[in-house]
């Protein structure tokens, strides 16, 4: 069978990453996945950051297999299961309690738009109030209520329907360095003119991971916290993309002494890249009636059974988070490098941990790259409104000497590009 055709011939046209990785993946270990023909591809993409602890895990997938191969229960709806018990008690033990968080652990449908959709249901129950404040460029999923505080005009306008009760506010630097978007924020909610009125809260990711890698500072992200208890709206933070480590602490807002009202989780979360997600919620805004919101798989059995292996394995000390902030300083130098040994290509670095990004002002550089990357068989994928920022997502359990792999093939890659484009790869002088 030609297994690209018969994918082009019946799947939807919506079908996307198989037009820019179009091969057959058979197989995957690490950091690596196999084609049909017997190809080796280096994943820098990760399903975009599903994959934090590699592909196909050894330890994960024996907890997985022992679960099954004993007839253990698979699907129980939210019925008591000892999977469920266990994987709640290793959340709190291992990663809630050491982080002074007593937030309620509630398990949407299990997928990164369900948390999202559960944590604006909880703000608008708990406030009483429709609004909701999202950021530019933000990204929170696809359903309508995560559409709606999503920023990219092209997602939205899928929607169908006017998306409403939500508004778009300037996220950190949105406007360069020159103008306080905080202070823009606040003047908003303050001033009775503004048109505005008064949200239930505001949902912001720490780094905008889609929206082309947009580095929220420390003291923004406090700040907008500050603005969040003064105005008596809910603090949420989307961690979906970036948490389980992807920045080197388990929630990419640990290091600056933030106390989230809500936080959603996915993605990583279940170690495996079986689905599950989480909504965390403060003890007083667990305000939910029993069942007013579910989904038939919430708290899928397997993906609990492989998510508390993964907490034990990685989080337990900590060792594993040292390692991300190693690895992840080393694709910061080597970007910088980059964009100084090719001065033409005019790019900018961001990125915290192991989610780093070139912006190029060129903006179909990062496509090309991407495009060259894959027939040197690397994965790595794009960011950005106009998919103008490269994007750097390897797993994070990847070896020091397949992630200088990686490295060499972007450098060999962007060279290419710039040749299509005509930029001159001279070095710049002095070097
Ligand atoms: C991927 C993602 C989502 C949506 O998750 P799905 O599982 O695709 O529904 C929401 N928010 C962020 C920040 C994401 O990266």
């Amino acid at each position: 069978m030609d297994f690209l055709n018969t994918i082009d011939r019946y799947e939807s046209e919506v079908r996307s990453y198989v037009r820019s990785f179009p091969t057959v993946f058979e197989k995957a270990r690490g950091s690596w996945m196999y084609d049909i023909d017997g190809n080796a591809y280096l994943d820098f993409f990760a399903g975009a950051s599903v994959l934090n602890y590699g592909h196909n895990h050894p330890e994960l997938k024996r907890a997985l297999i022992d679960y099954l191969e004993a007839d253990n229960i698979t699907h129980s709806l939210d019925m008591a299961s000892v999977a469920r018990a266990e994987f709640l008690k290793a959340f709190n033990d291992i990663i809630l309690e050491p982080r002074g968080m007593n937030h309620r652990i509630q398990f949407p449908g299990p997928t990164g738009t369900n948390a999202v959709e559960s944590a604006l249901k909880i703000a608008r129950k708990a406030k009483g109030r429709p609004g909701v404040i999202a950021f530019t460029n933000a990204f929170h999923g696809m359903t309508l209520g995560a559409l709606s505080v999503t920023g990219n005009q092209f997602k939205r306008d899928g929607a169908g329907v006017p998306l409403s009760h939500t508004d778009s506010m300037p996220y950190d630097s949105y406007f360069g360095g020159d103008v306080d978007t905080i202070d823009y924020l606040d003047k908003l909610l303050t001033d009775g003119g503004s048109g505005v009125g008064h949200p239930a809260a505001v949902i912001v990711e720490t780094i905008q991971a889609e929206g082309g890698v947009n580095v929220a500072s420390g003291e923004w992200l406090q700040r907008l916290q500050d603005v969040c208890r003064r105005h008596d709206m809910l603090f949420m933070i989307d961690d979906i993309q970036t948490g389980n480590g992807r920045t080197g602490r388990f929630f990419s807002f640990e290091e600056y002494d933030l106390d989230p009202d809500v936080v959603t989780v996915s993605k990583s979360i279940s170690g495996y890249g079986l689905p599950l997600a989480l909504v965390l919620v403060k003890p007083e805004f667990d305000i939910w009636e029993p069942g007013e919101h579910n989904g038939t798989f919430r708290g899928f059995n397997p993906a609990m059974i492989t998510a508390k292996r993964a907490l034990e394995l990685f989080w337990s000390d900590q060792r594993f988070s040292r390692e991300v902030e190693a690895k992840g300083e080393r694709m910061r130098r080597f970007l910088e490098g980059l964009t100084e040994r090719y001065p033409q290509a005019r790019g900018c670095v961001r990125g915290r941990g192991m989610m780093q990004a070139v912006e190029f002002a060129h903006k179909e550089l990062a496509g090309a790259i991407s495009k060259r990357a894959f027939a040197h068989n690397l994965v790595i994928e794009t960011a950005g409104p106009d998919d103008e920022t490269l994007k750097l997502l390897p797993p994070l359990t990847t070896e020091e000497k397949d992630l200088e792999r990686g490295l060499e093939i972007i450098e060999q890659a962007l060279i290419e590009a710039m040749g299509e484009f005509g930029l001159s790869t001279a070095e710049a002088a002095g070097q």
